[in-house]
């Protein structure tokens, strides 16, 4: 009787033993899983194409008349936080770029935030958001408009300053946020329309144009604020035949679009970089709306 109660605790011990070693199996199992996984993911980062939705901003501040270039701080900080739940990670053109290069990589889900124009309520509002929730962005600035902030009394005014140059400095000194171009002072409807070409402007007349007004614009960064870039976007999204290849000349590598389209980036195709599409965010959407376009 004795024997055999000994041979069913032997059993009993062996089943549990048993399953112990299932169980670790189990756990080793998982944890190769996630390494593969984790390997899975490296290599989609690094050599596959990564959908890149950059969104556009203009102004944000409370009490602004109904437009598609004005939104809440409200608006902006339910956009975080849905764009976080969503699992998309703010990116900077300067990671895109290393990425493109081979020097670095990039999250699965990136996404990049672009103001225009470089109004002060960027600084005001999307600053502090941005530090809150973990979000970085770029502000592509007008440099006309950075110096009437900084000589006319009109500073500080979340519904109607430019950013002076000291708060573009600022702003970048923050390293939450990258500074572009929108021209020194070629955002106007008239004679060209942006930098559009004018009709019968020679191909050589049209280069001056452009890189005299961009010498004025790398200059005031330069000595106003210290900053160096090679970030663009076309005032009103508008462009003709060679302006990429022109304003690529100039010496930029990230240039945006107002295209309204997702982006698909990878290793060392600098054309796309060149071409960024972007979706415009607008007023009236909900921040769950915004997501379904940048997911579609
Ligand atoms: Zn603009």
């Amino acid at each position: 009787m004795k024997k055999r109660f000994f041979t069913l605790i032997v059993i009993a011990y062996a089943i549990f033993i048993g399953i112990g070693a299932v169980q670790v199996n189990a756990v080793s199992e998982i944890c190769f899983m996630q390494n593969q996984q984790k390997e899975v993911l490296e290599i989609y980062q690094t050599k596959k194409e990564i959908a890149l939705p950059v969104l556009m901003y203009h102004r944000v501040f409370n009490g602004g008349h109904k437009s598609s270039y004005i939104i809440t701080p409200k608006q902006l900080e339910e956009d975080l936080i849905e764009l976080k739940k969503a699992g998309y990670i703010a990116v900077l053109p300067s990671e895109v770029l290393a990425f493109v290069e081979g020097k670095g990589t990039l999250p699965s889900r990136p996404i990049m935030i672009t103001f225009d124009d470089g109004h002060y309520n960027n600084l005001h509002y999307a600053l502090p958001l941005f530090k809150k929730h973990g979000f970085n962005g770029v502000i592509n600035v007008v440099g006309k408009f950075c110096e009437y902030a900084t000589v006319s009394d009109n500073r500080g005014k979340p519904a109607s300053s430019f950013l002076t140059w000291n708060e573009v400095a600022k702003l970048e000194q923050s390293a939450l946020f990258e500074i572009g171009s929108h021209t020194y002072n070629m955002h106007d409807y008239k004679p060209r329309f942006g930098i559009r070409r004018l009709e019968d402007e020679s191909d050589e007349k049209y280069y001056e144009a452009l890189k005299q007004d961009d010498t004025r614009l790398k200059k005031a960064l330069k000595e106003k604020a210290n900053i160096e870039t090679n970030v663009f976007a076309y005032p009103f999204g508008a462009y003709c035949g060679n302006s990429r290849d022109l304003i690529t000349g100039l010496g930029y590598k990230v240039i945006f679009t107002a295209n309204q389209k997702i982006n698909y980036i990878k290793q060392g195709d600098f054309e796309a970089l060149r071409w960024l599409g972007r979706i415009n965010r607008e007023s009236d959407w909900t921040s769950k709306q915004m997501i379904e376009k940048i997911l579609n």
